[in-house]
């Protein structure tokens, strides 16, 4: 019986294994440099538009390279700050969600557009404030499937008139609408895929295609410390945030059970021995609610341990959801938690999610199927 056909998933191929492929096909890299480019950059799916491929070559790759994409399954904008969120379908039998948000001045970047990407269907880190942590289903996305999430915010930033004219690589289509900076915040722990995630940073950082600046990346952590090195070793210019959103071991281990891997002291050592980067920037996010962390001698600690990392804090009140258990403080805590955070000298800035009227706001993102 003749062996079955190699199923390749080419949109997870950063250029240099699209490269190897195509020397395996007997096809130049040339021909794997424009089909990066139809992919990446034009973001085109389908084989029979690529007309400057050899029509055998084209039919080749239909049948061993499908392009599979992500169904966009609803949208909902918030009437609140233009936020929108994504559910798109997926393979594994569940959706994921994406957000697109308009930034303000408040977010110190007037005009510019912030995407907060998936990396899993679901997630086993079960922080017990997450939404996306009950979900059934647990899946890695592939790095094609964490590429197309982008991959749909410019195209319907592009169909709504939202281009921005040649700013990403000289590409004057769906490219020119690229949300400026990208946030792995959405669903999942991104160092729980950590092969997904950095090829899928390769190929959105690759100038032939998205040509993002690792500058304008955050990847955020709740705290898988063996995986960090190795993401700095690779990208070592991408934003790091650590979800930080306990002071002490005892509220952390029960908040965030990665905690009893790996303590908060230990995690400090962990982000103060990563190698010295001249824009490095790290974030700690502080998911502030009520009566479990939002003490004034939380603020302190909190102050300090960001001190000993040079780190930048987000406090972000916690944005509610059925069932969730817990609450966001009253805005006179917040306030007064912020000032004593900030009178440690640490640099802190207070935060509130994006899209909270839709579910889309850290902490939300529940796989919802079916919306308004
Ligand atoms: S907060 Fe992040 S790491 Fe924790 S369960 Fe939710 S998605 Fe996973």
């Amino acid at each position: 019986m003749p062996a079955e056909p190699q199923v390749v998933d080419i949109l997870s191929l950063p250029l240099a294994q699209l490269v190897a492929y195509f020397a395996q096909l007997g096809q130049p890299k040339y021909r794997a440099e424009q089909l990066f480019r139809w992919l990446h950059a034009r973001l085109v799916r389908d084989y029979n538009s690529m007309t400057d491929l050899p029509a055998s070559l084209r039919q080749h790759l239909q049948q061993s390279a499908p392009l599979t994409a992500l169904e966009v399954e609803a949208a909902r904008q918030s009437a609140i700050d233009g936020s929108t969120k994504l559910v798109l379908g997926t393979r594994h039998g569940a959706p994921i969600e994406t957000v697109i948000m308009p930034m303000d001045a408040a977010d110190g970047a007037p005009g510019s557009v912030t995407q907060c990407l998936s990396s899993q269907v679901g997630c086993k880190m079960a922080c017990d404030f997450c939404a996306t942590a009950r979900l059934p289903v647990r899946a890695n996305l592939s790095a094609g499937e964490i590429v197309e999430q982008v991959a749909i915010a410019c195209r319907r930033g592009f169909e709504q008139g939202r281009g921005r004219g040649g700013v990403a690589g000289g590409q004057d289509g769906p490219l020119s609408a690229r949300p400026h900076n990208l946030v792995f915040m959405g669903m999942g722990e991104p160092l729980d895929n950590l092969p997904a995630l950095l090829a899928a940073l390769e190929i959105l950082m690759d100038p032939k295609g998205y040509d993002f600046s690792p500058r304008r990346i955050t990847v955020s952590t709740s705290g898988l410390a063996k995986y960090l090195p190795k993401l700095v070793a690779a990208q070592p210019d991408v934003h790091l945030a650590w979800s930080l959103t306990a002071t002490t071991d005892a509220v952390r281990d029960r908040l965030m059970p990665v905690n009893k891997g790996v303590p908060i002291a230990a995690m400090v050592e962990v982000l103060r021995a990563l190698p010295p980067r001249p824009h490095r920037k790290i974030t700690f996010e502080y998911a502030l609610l009520r009566d479990v962390n939002d003490s004034l001698d939380d603020a302190r600690r909190l102050g300090q341990m960001a001190l000993q990392v040079g780190a930048h804090i987000n406090a972000i009140p916690f944005n509610a959801w059925p069932g969730a258990g817990y609450t966001r403080p009253a805005r006179l805590v917040i306030d007064r938690f912020v000032e004593v955070v900030r009178a440690t000298g640490a640099s802190v800035s207070l935060r509130e999610s994006k899209g909270q009227d839709i579910g889309a706001a850290c902490g939300q993102l529940a796989g919802e199927k079916s919306l308004a």
